[in-house]
């Protein structure tokens, strides 16, 4: 489940409860949180800085690792060299058993992260790395998805225009 919510910048501000958008915490709280960004239609990139507690800052760099390393090196490396080899030797054995490694080594080191992820995460966590997701923005407004629902609501309330 999520909430989305969409507020009015005041003066380009917006304002962030003091609490963490994964877990709901007002512990240990990061001292500048952390970068949201997105670029806008226009090309302007916008950045907002929320909140994450410690754990979840860790959690959700752990995650986030992962997928950037398997994503961006480990699959395509080894596919590389998989067409290189199948290429060189005219052989598809060689190429399907290579595909099929890379698919069933995705799925276990997807796993692996995920469950590495998982073990730094509270039972009071929303998302290993996405608690919070831009959708879009016009004019001074912009519209935000929470997975905490608790947080997307004091989120909203604080925004109020008033
Ligand atoms: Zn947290
Ligand atoms: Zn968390």
């Amino acid at each position: 489940m999520s909430r989305s919510a969409t507020v009015l910048a005041k003066n380009g501000k917006l304002l962030w409860p003091h609490l963490c958008v994964c877990c709901g915490t007002s512990h240990d709280l990061l001292d500048s949180g952390e970068p949201l960004t997105r670029t806008t239609a226009m090309g302007n990139k916008l950045t907002w800085h929320v909140p994450y507690c410690l754990s979840c800052k860790a959690h959700r760099h752990a995650a986030r690792r992962g997928i950037v390393l398997v994503g961006g090196f480990v699959v395509p490396a080894f596919l590389f060299l998989t067409i290189v080899y199948a290429i060189q030797w005219q052989s598809w054995p060689t190429f399907f058993a290579g595909v099929s490694a890379c698919i069933g080594g995705t799925w276990l080191l997807t796993k692996l992260n995920k469950i590495k992820a998982n073990a730094l995460m509270h039972s009071t966590c929303s998302h290993p790395f996405a608690p919070i997701r831009y959708l879009s923005s016009s004019g001074g407004k912009h519209t935000f998805e929470f997975v905490n629902e608790t947080y997307g609501a004091a989120f909203e309330a604080m925004n109020k225009d008033s």
